[in-house]
C-alpha cells in the first residue's frame, strides 16, 4: 500500500498550501493542483492526439501538479459513444505516448482516466449492474453476467498496464457521476441478488476489485486515483455510512488518492454551472478527511487560487481539482505562483464552449479562451507588419480583438461610448448567478493595461472622428441594438426595454409579461424573481436545491420542496410553439427553466401579440384571446446589428473590419464575439 506524507509548511510564497508539494511515497507532486478530467473531443478526431498533446503540454508548462486526462474506456462496451476512445489494444498505446512525452517536458504528472460509462453509453451495446435505463439516455443497458463482470475488471487492469506502457504516471478510475462503478455501488441502479448486489459490501465489490486488479497489474509505483461519489444527489443514492465504508475499502485495495465525485449526470441539481456557489461542495470532502489516510481531493466550482488556497489551508482537502479553469487559462498555477492572480483568465462556469460542445459531439474549447483545444491552430505570432489599429466598441468582441492584436505587437487604440469596459457583459454580470462575469471584465482590464492598449471611454466614435487619426485599420465592434417588435402600443408607458431594467434599474411592477424567451428573457426573469443572489450564500443555495448537508438519507437529498416562490407574477412568452427555453444551453438550459418554474413563473409558447394598452398585453393563444393584466411588459425580443458606423467607414474608404454583434446579431453570444475577435487578431 502506498501512503502519503502531507506536511504543511508555511512559507512566503503566495498560496503556500496550494503550491506545497505532495509526497505520495514513491513520487512527489509539485503542488496540490489536479487538473480534472475533461473530454475534449480531440480524442476521437483525426490526428487529434497531436492536438491533445499540445493542449496538455500548455497546461503542464503552466505549472499544474497533476493532470487527469479525459475519460478513455477500458473496453468496447464502456465507450461514451459509438466512436468513443478506448485503450484496450497494444496498438492504441502509441498515440498516447505523444501526450505523455509532451507533458513530461515539465515536472507535471499525468494520469489516464479509465471511464466505463455503463448505462450512460450512447450506443446500443451498453451494460450495467441491472437492466435499468437511464432517464437521460434512450439506450437500455444489458445486465452484466458474473463472467462479464470479471472480464470488465480484467479490462480495467489491462488498460492500466497499457497506460503505464504509454508513459502515464497513473490512472484515475472513474467511480462516480453515475457511471458503471457508481451504477453498481448504488441501489438506484443495482437490483442484483448475487454477490454484486444487495449489501454495500456487495455493491462496492466492482470498484474494490477493479482497484485491486489494477494495483496488481501496475505494481506499487503507479498512481491510482479513485473518483468516489461522495454525493450521489439522486434518489436511491448511497448513505454517508456507505460512502465511508467504500472509501476505506478503496484505500485498502491500493488506491493512492481519492478524488471527490459530486452528483450523477441525471441529478436534477446543478453541480458545476455558474450559478453554483464557488466551492459549494468542499464540505463533503472535508467530512471524509480523517476517515482514510490517503490524500483527498475536493472539487466543483473552485476557480480562483484564493478559493483553492482556502480549501486546503482550512483542512477541507489535501488537493483541489479544477478542470474548466484550465481551459480558461493554461497558466493558472504559474500566475498564482508569481502572485499575478489578477492576470488569470477565470472560468465563468458558463459551459457554453466546453460541456455544451461535448454534448453536441463538437470539439470543446472555452468561451473566454478560444485558443483552448486549438493550440496548434489559433496562434498569435508576432506580426511582421505592425499596424496602428482603432477598435470601436469594448464589448467582448472588441476586448478580445484588442488584447490578441496587441499581443502580436500591433499598436491598438480602443474606444467605447460607454463609461465602462465590457459592453453587454455589464448587464449580464448583474443577473443573479452570473457574478463570475465580473472576472472576465477584470481580466480584460488587466490585459489591456499590460499590453499597453490605449483605452478611451465615454468616447463615441463617428466616421469623421476616426478619419484623420492615421489608423491603418479600424475594427468595428459596436455590438447590437435591442429589437423593438412591431406590436400596437409598443410605446405605451408600461412597456420597458431590458436595458431599462438591467442598465437603468427603473422600478418594475408586481405583475409582469416578458416578450421573448431567449437567453435575455430568461435572465430578466431571474433578475426579477431573485431578490438576492444565492450564489454568494452557499448554505441557502444548497437548501434551495434540496441538498441536505446532514445527509439524513441516501443521495443527500432532502425530502419535499424547498423552493421559495417569487412575490411577482411573471409570464415569460414566446411566439414559437416549441418548449420555452428549448434554445438555451444544452447543459444549463434545464437549470434556468427549473429556477423560473420553482419561482412560479409561467412560461407560455405559441403566443400571438396583439396590442398593449392600459389593461395590459392582449394576445391570442391557441386561437383564444388572452389578456395579461400586467403592470409592465418587458421587451426581450432579440437584437439587430449596430452597423451604421461600419457603413460610414466603408463609404469613407477606410480599411475596416466588422466583428461580434455588429456583424451578425442573430444567435450572437459572447463565445462567438470573442472567437471572432481572436480570429481576426490572429490574421490582421
Ligand atoms: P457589445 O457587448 O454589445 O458591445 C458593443 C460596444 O460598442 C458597447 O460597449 C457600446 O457602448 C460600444 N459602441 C457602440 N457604438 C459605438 C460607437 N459609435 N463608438 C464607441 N463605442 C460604441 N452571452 C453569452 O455568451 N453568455 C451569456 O450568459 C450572456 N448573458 C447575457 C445576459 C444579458 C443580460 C445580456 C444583455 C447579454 C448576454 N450575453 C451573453 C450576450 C453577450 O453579452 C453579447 O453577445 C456580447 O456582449 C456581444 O459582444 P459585442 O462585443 O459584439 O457587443
Ligand atoms: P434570442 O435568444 O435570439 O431570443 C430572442 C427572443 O425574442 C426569442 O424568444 C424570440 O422568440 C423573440 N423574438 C424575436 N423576434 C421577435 C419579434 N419580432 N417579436 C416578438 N418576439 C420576438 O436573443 P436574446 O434573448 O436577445 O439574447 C441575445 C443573445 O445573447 C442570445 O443569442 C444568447 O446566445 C445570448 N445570451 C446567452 C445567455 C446564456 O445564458 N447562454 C444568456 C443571455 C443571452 P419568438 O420568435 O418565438 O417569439
Ligand atoms: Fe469555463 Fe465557460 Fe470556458 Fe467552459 S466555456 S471553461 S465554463 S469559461
Amino acid at each position: 500500500m502506498t501512503s502519503a506524507t502531507i506536511t504543511k509548511t508555511m512559507s512566503n510564497t503566495p498560496y503556500p498550501h496550494l503550491l506545497e508539494p505532495l509526497d505520495l511515497g514513491f513520487t512527489t507532486l509539485q503542488n496540490r493542483v489536479l487538473m480534472g478530467s475533461m473530454h475534449t473531443g480531440l480524442e476521437e478526431e483525426k490526428n487529434g492526439f497531436e492536438k491533445l498533446a499540445a493542449f496538455y503540454e500548455a497546461r503542464a508548462k503552466g505549472g499544474v501538479g497533476l493532470i487527469v486526462t479525459g475519460g478513455i474506456s477500458p473496453n468496447f462496451r464502456g465507450r461514451v459513444a459509438p466512436f468513443g476512445s478506448e485503450l484496450s489494444k497494444f496498438w492504441h498505446v502509441n498515440k498516447h505516448k505523444a501526450v505523455t512525452k509532451a507533458v513530461h517536458k515539465y515536472p507535471t504528472k499525468i494520469c489516464l482516466q479509465l471511464l466505463h460509462t455503463g448505462r450512460y453509453a450512447y450506443h446500443p451495446f451498453s451494460v450495467s449492474a441491472s437492466a435499468v435505463k437511464a432517464p437521460i439516455n434512450p439506450f437500455k443497458p444489458k445486465e452484466l453476467s458474473e463472467r462479464k463482470i470479471w472480464s470488465t475488471i480484467d479490462d480495467f487492469a489491462h488498460s492500466s498496464k497499457l497506460a503505464q506502457k504509454a508513459g502515464y504516471d497513473g490512472v484515475e478510475i472513474m467511480g462516480s457521476e453515475g457511471y458503471l462503478i457508481n451504477q453498481f455501488s448504488c441501489k438506484r441502479t443495482n437490483l442484483r441478488e448475487d454477490k454484486w448486489g444487495g449489501s454495500i459490501e456487495n455493491r462496492m465489490r466492482l470498484g474494490v476489485e477493479v482497484v485491486q486488479a489494477v494495483r496488481k497489474a501496475v505494481g506499487e509505483k503507479f498512481i491510482i486515483i479513485f473518483r468516489l461519489s461522495l454525493l450521489d444527489l439522486v434518489e436511491g443514492g448511497n448513505t454517508w455510512e456507505e460512502v465511508v465504508t467504500m472509501a476505506k475499502a478503496i484505500e485498502k485495495a491500493g488506491a493512492t488518492i481519492i478524488n471527490s465525485g459530486i452528483g450523477w449526470h441525471e441529478a436534477r441539481v446543478p453541480t458545476i454551472a455558474t450559478s453554483v456557489p464557488r466551492a459549494a461542495f468542499t464540505w463533503i470532502t472535508e467530512r471524509l478527511m480523517g476517515e482514510v489516510k490517503i490524500p483527498l481531493v475536493s472539487t466543483n466550482r473552485i476557480n480562483t487560487p484564493e478559493v483553492a488556497e482556502h480549501v486546503i489551508a482550512s483542512g477541507q482537502s489535501d488537493m483541489v481539482s479544477m478542470a474548466r479553469p484550465f481551459l480558461a487559462d493554461p497558466d493558472f498555477v504559474n500566475k498564482a505562483a508569481e502572485d499575478k492572480a489578477d492576470e488569470i483568465n477565470t472560468c465563468i462556469g458558463c459551459n457554453q464552449a466546453c460541456l455544451d460542445h461535448v454534448f453536441k459531439q463538437q470539439r470543446a474549447t472555452c468561451l473566454v479562451n478560444p485558443q483552448a483545444c486549438y493550440e496548434t491552430e489559433l496562434i498569435f505570432k508576432e506580426s511582421v507588419n505592425k499596424k496602428s489599429i482603432a477598435v470601436v466598441g469594448a464589448g467582448p468582441a472588441g476586448l478580445a480583438f484588442s488584447c490578441y492584436a496587441a499581443e502580436r505587437g500591433h499598436n491598438v487604440t480602443l474606444f467605447d461610448g460607454a463609461s465602462e469596459l465590457g459592453g453587454q457583459f455589464n448587464y449580464a454580470k448583474q443577473i443573479p448567478g452570473k457574478e463570475e462575469f465580473y472576472e472576465t471584465l477584470r481580466y480584460y482590464k488587466k490585459q489591456l493595461e499590460n499590453l499597453n492598449v490605449k483605452v478611451h471611454l465615454n468616447s463615441m466614435q463617428t466616421a469623421d472622428s476616426l478619419s484623420n487619426q492615421g489608423f491603418d485599420d479600424v475594427v468595428v465592434a459596436t455590438g447590437i441594438t435591442p429589437r423593438t417588435p412591431a406590436i400596437e402600443g409598443v410605446n405605451h408607458p408600461k412597456v420597458m426595454r431590458y436595458l431599462d431594467v438591467l442598465r437603468d434599474h427603473k422600478p418594475v411592477g408586481k405583475n409582469v409579461a416578458i416578450i421573448g424567451a431567449g437567453g435575455i428573457g430568461f435572465d430578466v426573469g431571474e433578475y426579477l424573481v431573485e431578490p438576492e443572489s444565492l450564489t454568494v450564500k452557499p448554505d441557502e443555495w444548497l437548501k434551495e436545491w434540496g441538498i441536505d448537508k446532514t445527509y439524513q438519507q441516501g443521495g443527500a437529498l432532502s425530502p419535499g420542496n424547498n423552493h421559495s416562490k417569487s412575490e411577482r407574477n411573471i409570464f415569460l412568452l414566446q411566439r414559437k410553439k416549441t418548449k420555452v427555453g428549448g434554445g438555451l444551453g444544452k447543459t444549463t438550459g434545464w437549470i434556468h427553466r427549473s429556477t423560473l418554474q420553482h419561482k412560479g413563473v409561467q412560461m407560455i409558447p405559441g403566443v400571438e401579440y396583439k396590442k398593449i394598452d392600459d389593461q395590459g398585453l392582449h394576445c391570442v393563444i391557441n386561437g383564444e384571446p388572452k389578456l395579461f393584466e400586467v403592470d409592465n411588459v418587458i421587451l426581450c425580443a432579440g437584437q439587430e446589428p449596430n452597423r451604421s458606423l461600419y457603413e460610414q467607414l466603408q463609404a469613407a474608404n477606410l480599411s475596416v473590419h466588422l466583428i461580434g454583434g455588429a456583424d451578425v446579431a442573430a444567435e450572437l453570444d459572447a463565445k462567438r464575439a470573442i472567437r471572432q475577435g481572436a480570429e481576426l487578431a490572429a490574421k490582421i
